[in-house]
């Protein structure tokens, strides 16, 4: 049997955070999963809970979920690349927040966008973002969290739209060690990469980057069109990149250590409510077989 690591993005909430990731997570049949330590949009974070994160192991354990496969997104309002002065430094500073509370929460992973640049150009957004980073790793020298920086679509002024201007970035990092890559399958489709055969893609990826960076992958179907640049997530199967081609994700040997995560958009059932399409998207994967389940 082919041993596949695929979870979700779960969420992590009140009253019981961590405790009731794992169970979500439990629920949709997952080895591995993805959490915010609070709403993506904005700043506000609750203190966390260490009998919560101690139960929360116990549970991990007794399903089969090795901590070194649970990841960390850090918000969208981080944005290290922008322009403006006060978003740059808050973004900085809360940067080192995520860091810490990643490492406090025992996780080795935290996905980092890259950001964007707005109207400034490319080489002061890579500048920008290189400090930020090397700040951050000098601020938080006695963990050992990765900043996995996430491919991106290419949406507006986006940085990190190819797999050069990732390792652009990688090359101004001085710890290396401390710095790896999140590839998202529906932003590399969208920034005009054929993401059809994946053993095509981790031939580039290694060539211009190094494998061994690579640490998380996003495992998304997309609403567009190869090179489309919107950034649309799509359920597996019901998009551009299509069933076979994210099986073929899955199941290559060569990325079976990294875990996959699940991003895609909640539907709706009968009854009108939104519902995570989780269980029955890792269902299908691990039956290798897909089915119309929205
Ligand atoms: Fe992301
Ligand atoms: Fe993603
Ligand atoms: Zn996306």
């Amino acid at each position: 049997m082919n041993k596949i690591l695929l979870g979700s993005h779960v969420s992590y909430k009140s009253p019981k955070y961590l405790i009731e990731s794992v169970n979500e997570s439990i629920s949709y049949g997952s080895n591995c999963f993805m959490i915010y330590t609070g709403p993506p949009q904005n700043t506000i974070r609750k203190e966390i809970d260490e009998n919560n994160v101690k139960q929360a192991y116990e549970l991990m354990k007794a399903n089969n979920i090795d901590s070194n496969n649970v990841v960390v997104h850090a918000p969208y309002i981080i944005n290290l690349a922008s322009p403006k002065k006060e978003t740059y430094q808050l973004a900085k500073d809360f940067l080192v927040q995520e860091i810490k509370r990643t490492s406090q929460l025992g996780f080795k992973y935290l996905v980092l966008h890259p950001g964007s640049k707005l109207d400034s150009s490319l080489e002061e957004g890579l500048n920008k973002i290189i400090d930020g980073i090397n700040n951050a790793i000098s601020k938080t020298s006695n963990m050992n969290v990765i900043i996995c920086l996430e491919t991106m679509a290419g949406k507006g002024s986006e940085v990190g739209r190819s797999f050069e201007e990732i390792k652009l970035i990688i090359d101004g990092v001085i710890n290396k060690n401390r710095i790896g890559i999140c590839l998202d399958t529906c932003h590399v489709w969208e920034s005009g990469v054929d993401v059809s055969n994946s053993d095509n893609v981790l031939d580039i990826f290694d060539k211009t980057i190094g494998l061994d960076y690579l640490k998380v992958i996003h495992l998304n179907d997309s609403k567009n069109d190869l090179g489309a640049s919107k950034d649309r997530h799509e359920n597996i199967g019901y998009g551009k990149i299509g069933f076979d081609s994210i099986i073929d994700w899955v199941y290559n040997k060569r990325i079976s250590h990294i875990p996959k995560i699940l991003e895609t958009p909640y539907f709706e059932n009968q009854n009108g409510d939104y519902v995570p399409p989780y269980k029955q998207e890792i269902e299908i994967i691990r039956n290798k077989k897909w089915w119309e389940f929205k």
